[in-house]
């Protein structure tokens, strides 16, 4: 029985797990950086404790430290959250043999698939298309360019180990790959200390949609349906909903039959993500698992009803699905807003520093999952996200139509931020049709006038 669960983790999400355990009536343990002292999950949780400075490097990336204070504390489970330890084979191994529950699938699991390379090879082998593309890693970049040349360019050149949308790069013709090839490879080790890289077709304006997998140690796996995640800066996640303007049921069936079987040669238990590039014509394909759970959960909990992080720890409590794939449907259209301390009109750049006035949207069919508040500082250290606004209603116009409400009352003033570009990304005729493909963002900035998301003058 999981009786208090460490969170080993910041920001919104660890709000988000802390808030779960306490309707489930498990205690909580926060860790946090001297950066994160006034966090909210670490004011929320039952207990906490400080396990370093600031730099991720020297407190949520410390295993040896987040282990102590496990035992410390005496929890039965660490939950990951996302980003930091959540996907690193190593961390999971270890709590495997200190005897503490991690709340996510086997370590082996997150190794097979955390390669990107290899987890393409495991699910092409169960019949799941995959994009063509090399054999594993190609680390010799003379045998790269005559592999890029027999997939045919574009092509993009991507870290096995890789995330995050760093370590890819796009060449679209044998003369720039060698460049292409060398910065990827210097991402790569930077970011990952991987260096090692494999190439894919290059898809021209794909659509990106994942599916959420459930699967319990008792064999039963199941699909939540999807998440349309197509509209991305740099190779990233801006905003996402569910379900998806683009497929219909038959796709919808199709590609979660083909997600589950992904998950099933995974040898997958807990929360995951099948991720898949679709083009035009409804073709699909693969092209990474997240073993973990993902950012975007929100919007698949607001679709289909479902508590994602109580059913995590249910599964990890050895507990049977309370539902099988009948019982799941999307039922309302749910659409998430990522909301960045940044600045949109200066190619997206960070925008740390101290909130001096803050409101909140609310009302009916409105969620807000942040950490942050009047007074609070945004640090250098970590990710821009603020926050994940959600809105849901019946229908897809309904959702849009609050999200364009809440973002209209959204007050937050001391940093930038992409307030006013997502609102007008909502606006756009192109985006509520559910043309947006991967290339949608780049094509939006290209045409709309600037102040439109500079940030309005103080009234
Ligand atoms: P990461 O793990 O860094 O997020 P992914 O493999 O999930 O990387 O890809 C992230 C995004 O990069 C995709 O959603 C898509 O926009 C783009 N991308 C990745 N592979 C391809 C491809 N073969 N063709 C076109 N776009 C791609």
């Amino acid at each position: 029985m999981i009786r208090k669960i460490l969170i080993a983790n910041r920001g919104e999400i660890a709000l988000r797990i802390v808030r779960a355990c306490r309707e489930l009536g498990i205690r909580t343990l926060a860790v946090y950086s001297e950066a994160d002292e006034q966090s909210l999950h670490v004011q929320l949780a039952d207990e906490a404790i400080c396990i370093g400075p600031a730099p991720s490097s020297e407190s949520y990336l410390r295993a040896d430290r987040i282990l102590s204070a496990a035992e410390l504390a005496d929890v039965d489970a660490i939950h990951p959250g996302y980003g930091f330890l959540s996907e690193n084979a190593e961390f999971a191994e270890q709590c495997e043999s200190c005897d503490i529950t991690f709340i996510g699938p086997k370590s082996e699991t997150i190794r097979q698939m955390g390669h990107k390379a290899r987890a393409r090879e495991t699910v092409s082998k169960a019949g799941v298309p995959i994009i063509p593309g090399s054999d594993g890693p190609v680390d010799d970049e003379k045998i790269a360019v005559k592999t890029a040349q027999k997939i045919g360019f574009p092509v993009i050149i991507k870290a096995v180990s890789g995330g995050g949308g760093r370590g890819m790069r796009i060449a679209h013709n044998a003369a720039t790959f060698a460049k292409e090839f060398q910065s990827a490879r210097l991402e790569a080790e930077k970011a990952f200390g991987d260096g090692s890289l494999y190439i894919e077709k290059y898809l021209e304006d794909p659509r990106h949609i994942e599916f959420q997998i459930l699967a319990d140690q008792h064999g039963n796996t199941i699909h939540l349906g999807e998440r349309d995640c197509s509209v991305q800066r740099r190779h990233q996640k801006v905003i996402e909903e569910s379900p998806s303007p683009f497929l219909d049921k038959s796709l919808r069936n199709r590609m979660g039959k083909a997600a589950i079987k992904a998950a099933l040669a995974a040898d997958y238990v807990n929360a995951g993500t099948i991720e898949f590039l679709v083009d035009a014509k409804g073709n699909f394909y693969f092209i990474e698992m997240n073993t973990r759970i993902q950012v975007e959960h929100g919007v698949t909990e607001e679709a289909t009803g479902i508590d994602l992080i109580k059913e995590q720890i249910q599964i990890a409590s050895g507990n049977r699905l309370s539902f099988s794939q009948k019982d799941i449907s999307l039922t309302k259209h749910a659409i998430e807003c990522r909301i960045c301390a940044e600045n949109p009109a200066k190619g997206f750049i960070p925008s740390p520093g101290t909130i001096d006035l803050y409101y909140a949207p609310g009302g009916h069919g409105v969620r807000v999952d942040s950490h942050v508040y009047g007074g609070y500082t945004v640090s250098p250290h970590y990710d821009s996200m603020i926050c994940k606004l959600i809105t849901y209603g019946r229908t897809r116009k309904i959702a849009l139509d609050r999200m364009y409400r809440a973002l209209s009352e959204y007050l937050i003033r001391g940093i930038d931020t992409n307030v006013e570009f997502v609102k007008a990304v909502i606006l756009d005729p192109a985006f509520r049709q559910g043309e947006a493909t991967t290339s949608y963002v780049e094509e939006f900035l290209a045409r709309a006038p600037k102040e439109l998301f500079e940030k309005k003058p103080k009234e």
